[in-house]
């Protein structure tokens, strides 16, 4: 793997909070891409709802698919950039590990229920679970991730969470949303690895379960195009290789489109090192007209796939199961697993519970403490 000047070399990491001896043939970013790897949250992602709740299909992305696709793309670009794989890698299978049960819906909720405890970020809980919620270690909570790492989980963060980060810990993860400065260029790339992942994964899945169709994704230029020249390839071609075909495309297109928009935003910064790459404005981003494309499909997803009445009724439901979960505990917390039950900040201990929750999981507790059977 050759590294840019400007790429996070493991050899220079800020380090771990608790000190660790090197480990004899592996950098500390793939360290930290098998220590999640083997945590009980990112097990947990497989049961977990991305767009499609679990329970409606085997063939739709959950969390794990998802977050498998951003790390094949993250590291596809990350190679060509010289940008550090693993540190990607590692980035993008954390990114979704303080996701809700069922998806937006979930998250919403329980951010509604502790509004009055200090709300609830799904970034910001990624970074509780790798940072204090996991339990494996003999010496300290968490999985004791590098700083880079531990930076590029920690995506968006409220100025007032950030304040309280940074009190804990000075200069560190939560500094940069209130200096105002960039994460690393690998932390960047994440992002839109992220992005680029769900759109594609998001249409898949949206014509296959007959939500949305082809017809209506002509409107949306960055498939539409795509379709055009693959008919005009190969005509005749239908139905799901068509999707595929379209897909796949659509995705190269925007690999490279970053690729280029980012080699030419790294020779006008031209930053000399990683440290000078997050004081620069952001990098790793699309051309100006491929971000245009990329906000149009986003908005039609949003329009037809996330808020059609069929994902809305179920979302409706989801919301129900959390917060009558959340209610449900706060009033008795010993019906929760007794680390939980113990803890002094209640509503946190519940919050915390609920997050680590599958789909499935959620629901069978929600008929065993209502009596009321919801999604199954
Ligand atoms: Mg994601």
């Amino acid at each position: 793997m050759s590294l840019a000047r400007y790429a996070c070399d493991p050899a220079r990491s800020r380090g771990r909070r608790h000190p660790e001896e090197a480990a004899p043939t592996r950098t500390e970013y793939q360290r930290d891409r098998d220590r999640i790897v083997h945590s009980t949250a990112f097990r947990r992602l497989v049961y977990k709802t991305q767009v499609f709740l679990n329970h409606e299909g085997d063939l739709f992305r959950t969390r794990l698919t998802h977050s498998l696709e951003v790390a094949q793309l993250a590291r596809s670009i990350a190679r060509a950039l010289e940008l550090n794989e693993d540190l990607v890698e590692a980035i993008a299978l954390a990114h979704d590990l303080g996701h809700t049960p069922f998806g937006h819906a979930g998250q919403d909720a329980l951010n509604d229920c502790m509004s009055a405890h200090g709300g609830f970020e799904h970034n910001l809980q990624s970074l509780r679970v790798v940072d204090e919620l996991e339990e494996r270690y003999p010496r300290y909570d968490g999985l004791n991730l590098t700083f880079e790492t531990r930076e590029g989980v920690l995506k968006h963060c409220s100025r007032a969470n950030a304040q309280r980060i940074e009190q804990g810990e000075p200069g560190g993860v939560a500094r940069r949303f209130l200096d105002r400065t960039q994460p690393s260029l690998e932390a960047q790339l994440c992002n839109l690895a992220d992005e680029i992942a769900y759109n594609a994964h998001d249409i898949d899945d949206g014509v296959r379960s007959g939500l949305i169709t082809m017809e209506q994704l002509e409107a949306v230029p960055l498939f539409e195009d795509y379709r055009r020249v693959t008919l005009q390839e190969f005509p005749g071609l239908q139905g799901r290789r068509l999707l595929y075909e379209c897909i796949r495309r659509m995705l190269s297109a925007q690999v490279y489109d970053v690729i280029d928009a980012t080699r030419g935003a790294l020779k006008a910064a031209a930053p000399s090192t990683a440290d000078d790459a997050r004081r620069c404005a952001p990098i790793v981003k699309f051309s100006d007209a491929m971000a245009a494309r990329s906000s149009a499909l986003k908005a039609f997803l949003l329009n037809n796939l996330y808020r059609h009445p069929q994902v809305l009724a179920t979302t409706g439901q989801a919301k129900d199961v959390v917060r009558e979960l959340f209610g449900a505990y706060v009033e008795q917390p010993a019906q929760m697993p007794p680390d939980f039950a113990a803890r002094p900040n209640v509503a946190r201990a519940v919050a915390d519970y609920i997050a680590g929750m599958t789909d499935r999981f959620a629901a069978r507790e929600h008929e065993r403490l209502t009596g009321r059977r919801l999604l199954a």
